[in-house]
């Protein structure tokens, strides 16, 4: 199924089948087959010339491209309603690859400073080695054009961002990118494609960690970029060169991922809110930040520019490092693991995980104190995960 009809359906609908081969008429499998070949036949070298001379779309080797792959990047094409896409052996080939695509020595980035971890160290210890320089703003945007210089050429964001939630005014950015002719890129991992499509607030390029809610099961390790033709084959380029390509093994998982994709997200969703409320009302709970609770900053931003507020929150307790570690080593049914976006609801000290290796201003700058735990929120019963965090709180 071709994305532009794909588009016309529901978002569910274009998870289920956009990317697929054509699977009518006889022994057609339903399934997505799995291509382990690393390498392709030419029919002759007439053909293999075409393909040197950019004339061929042909297949000729995996870490170029391959048909599991390909369906992948149909299918996240469409669920971002882009041009194209081009799936990554990781989240981070997917950011590593798509900002060395931007940018250049001498070249700068603003980047929100409120990010994953490993992004942040991306920019703080390998870009700037390579003479790339980030200015960091607050995810608020509020000094955001006295970032700008001569060298700026790009604008990255995340949001909600990881872990504390916040939220980046997705227009606003974008507009300021469009006014200073910087490249856009947005980290849409937290959100999904469900919640929100940067592209149509005129965003060039998306990048995920699949490894998360695509995949959505705890069992694969991927990446994808989102964006036009054009800047898609760029990445693409410096995927096929850095190396961070899918494997086909990995690019089956994400496809079965992403077919659940819609029904996953809107009912973990459900389970986060009731999450939220309960541990707002905690007594030993401090502080729940949670987009789709209305103490938060941001919720009224989230409810302008998201779907949902989405599956994941991060809470202080009162008593600090000590109440968040005893919480952590208490849970039964949650379990104590870094990443999220999987069935399983996860709690982790971003200290020790997402933002180990970060001095205390920067811990502050990204919005995280010792005692902060971040919690994804699974797919198991509300009424179960809320029994597990009394017990574990009690
Ligand atoms: N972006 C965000 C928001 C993340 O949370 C992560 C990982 O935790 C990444 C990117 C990196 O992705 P990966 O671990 O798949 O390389």
């Amino acid at each position: 199924m071709k994305n532009k009809s794909a588009r016309k359906q529901g978002p569910q609908t274009t998870a289920v089948h956009a990317g697929e081969h054509a699977r009518h008429g006889a022994n057609a499998p339903v399934d997505t087959p799995i291509v382990r070949s690393s390498t392709f036949t030419f029919p002759n070298t007439r053909e293999m010339k075409r393909w040197a001379e950019g004339k061929s779309k042909a297949f000729i080797y995996t870490r170029y491209g391959n048909p599991t792959l390909a369906v992948a990047e149909a299918k996240i094409a469409a669920l971002e309603g882009t041009e194209a896409a081009v799936v990554t052996a990781s989240g981070m080939a997917a950011i590593s690859s798509t900002l060395l695509a931007v940018l250049k020595s001498g070249d700068e980035v603003i980047s929100t400073a409120q990010l994953y971890g490993g992004t942040y160290r991306l920019m703080r210890d390998i870009l700037s080695d390579l003479g790339i320089q980030t200015r960091f703003v607050e995810s608020s945007l509020e000094g955001l054009a006295d970032c700008l210089t001569p060298h700026t050429k790009a604008l990255y964001v995340e949001t909600p961002t990881n872990p504390m939630l916040r939220l980046v005014d997705l227009p606003k950015a974008a507009a300021f990118a469009k006014k200073h002719g910087l490249v856009s890129i947005i980290d849409n991992t937290f959100a999904t494609p469900v919640l929100q499509q940067p592209k149509a607030l005129g965003y060039d390029l998306v990048v995920h960690s699949a490894t998360k809610y695509l995949g959505g099961h705890s069992d694969l390790i991927a990446g994808a970029v989102a964006g036009s033709r054009e800047w898609i084959a760029r990445v693409r380029t410096m995927v096929i060169y850095l190396g961070g390509s899918m494997d086909p093994q990995a690019a089956h998982l994400l496809i079965r991922g992403m077919k659940t994709l819609g029904v996953r997200v809107e009912r973990q969703c459900q389970n986060a809110m009731a999450v939220a409320k309960f541990l707002e009302k905690h007594p030993k709970v401090a502080r729940v930040h949670y987009p789709g609770l209305t103490s938060h900053p941001d919720h009224k931003l989230a409810k302008k520019q998201m779907r949902g507020f989405g599956t994941m929150m991060a809470f202080d307790l009162k008593g600090g490092l000590p109440a968040a570690s005893r919480f952590c080593d208490r849970v039964r049914l949650f379990l104590l693991a870094a990443s999220l976006g999987g069935v399983e609801s996860l709690v982790v000290l971003p200290i020790y995980t997402s933002h180990y290796n970060m001095s205390k201003e920067e811990l502050q700058r990204a919005g995280v104190s010792p005692g902060t735990v971040r919690v994804s929120v699974g797919l198991e019963d509300a009424a179960d995960l809320i029994a597990d965090l009394q017990q574990a709180l009690a």
